[in-house]
């Protein structure tokens, strides 16, 4: 029903738009950033009559014909309106990244639609579009889709990952990028090979107060890091069992996020010296962490990571500059320099994650960092590990 209201809206928009566009081949171009991705979505729907979406598309291309009386501006806004009507959305995984920041985030960037979903568990009601078990079968018998974006738990997400470059979809990897490090190179030479898209998602690289930091540390001289990243692994991970098994990362879950904003606002490489890791006895990742690290120019670099904590959470990275404290705070919204803010925003991570993978399907490019799982590796390969108590979720 509601794809249906969505078609009748769009012919609305494009009887009023078109008239008033007036063979302005910018507001066409504009016009087809709205309208081809519903025309895909109404596409992929089963339960409309193709003959009625088919009306809306020979409708804009009339409005096509009519913005220029330059062939070359004409074959241009064709192509354009095909595109964004190729451009549909996918997600593997409706889990609880999915749900909280997938979805909205989709629904707000122009030219990507979410048109099917695949998760052995999840409730159609619950999806709102076609629904399938897994990938295979989506890409077997669901809509014509251009893009993947991977939400499984990591141990399984590259075996996904492969099937879905093979199929020819660009893909989005939720962090961390997969289980191990050696294993995405392949996926990189499968991207390259078939010029798709393959985008290491570190979020939290595009928190508000990130971007800001980077710029202010590029030009001073920087003394000391410390990042101190604790939370309550029973309130963000509850019964996600996978977290706590091999490949699962334990507490570099989350402070896998830290390191992917330290290693973007830094100026010089980093390298791991020294880590202690927290097993509980009863699990095969761990549940706190502490790492030494450094860079070329000798700068102590520490993080405290614990899945313990109850309140109050921190997500905190202070870095002691020549030119005053550098404090990020609420995993990279809020920065502060000295006290005095700097850059604060609301969460819209996820929109601007995606507005940069659009930007890599369009050419076909790859964005694939490594760096933040490589540390991570490294506390593993020089981490001395201390049993725990035994961890109950
Ligand atoms: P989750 O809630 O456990 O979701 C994972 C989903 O994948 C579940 O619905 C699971 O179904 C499904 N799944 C399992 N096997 C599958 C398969 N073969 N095909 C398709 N779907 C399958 O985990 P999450 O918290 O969303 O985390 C997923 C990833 O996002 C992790 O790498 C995590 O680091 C990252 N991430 C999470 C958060 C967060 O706050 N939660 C934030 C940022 C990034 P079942 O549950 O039925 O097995």
């Amino acid at each position: 029903m509601s794809f249906r209201l969505s078609v009748l809206f769009v012919t609305a928009l494009l009887a009023s738009q078109a008239n008033a566009a007036d063979n302005n081949v910018a507001v066409v171009r504009d016009l087809a950033t709205r309208v081809g991705p519903i025309v895909g979505s109404a596409q992929a729907c089963r339960d409309i009559d193709g003959s009625r979406v088919q009306v809306i598309v020979d409708k804009f291309q009339a409005v096509i014909r009519e913005a220029s009386s330059q062939d070359a501006d004409r074959t241009d806004l064709q192509k354009g309106f095909e595109r964004n009507i190729a451009d549909g959305r996918n997600i593997v995984g409706f889990g609880k990244i999915a749900q909280r920041q997938h979805v909205a985030a989709i629904a707000a960037t122009h030219g990507l639609t979410l048109v099917a979903v695949a998760d052995p568990n999840a409730d159609a009601a619950d999806v709102g579009v076609p629904l399938f078990p897994g990938l295979r079968e989506l890409l077997h018998d669901g809509p014509a889709i251009d893009a993947v974006a991977l939400c499984t738990p990591p141990q399984i997400r590259t075996a996904q990952a492969a099937i879905a470059l093979a199929a020819g979809k660009h893909v989005l990897l939720e962090k961390p990028p997969g289980k191990s490090v050696s294993e995405i190179a392949p996926l990189l030479t499968a991207a390259q090979a078939s010029s798709r898209a393959l985008f290491t998602a570190w979020h939290s690289r595009f928190a508000a107060g990130v971007e800001p930091a980077r710029q202010l540390l590029a030009g001073r001289k920087i003394d000391s890091v410390g990042i101190v990243w604790k939370e309550d692994v029973r309130v963000w991970h509850p019964g996600q069992a996978w977290i706590f098994e091999p490949g699962g990362l334990g507490v570099f879950d989350p402070g896998i996020n830290a390191l992917s904003i330290l290693t973007r606002i830094l100026p010089r490489a980093v390298f791991v010296t020294a880590a202690e890791l927290s097993f509980p006895a009863n699990r095969e990742a761990p549940i706190a962490a502490g790492l030494s690290m450094s860079d070329s120019a000798g700068v102590a670099i520490s993080a405290e990571f614990d899945f313990r904590k109850a309140e109050p959470e921190i997500w905190e990275i202070v870095v002691e500059t020549d030119g005053g404290t550098l404090k990020l705070s609420s995993g990279g919204a809020r920065l502060a320099l000295d006290g005095e803010v700097k850059a604060e925003g609301e969460n819209a991570e996820y929109c601007a994650l995606y507005r940069r993978f659009l930007e890599l399907t369009a050419s076909g490019a790859g964005d694939v960092d490594l760096t933040p799982l490589r540390l991570v590796a490294d506390a593993f390969l020089l981490g001395k590990r201390r049993i725990v108590a035994a961890f109950e979720d």
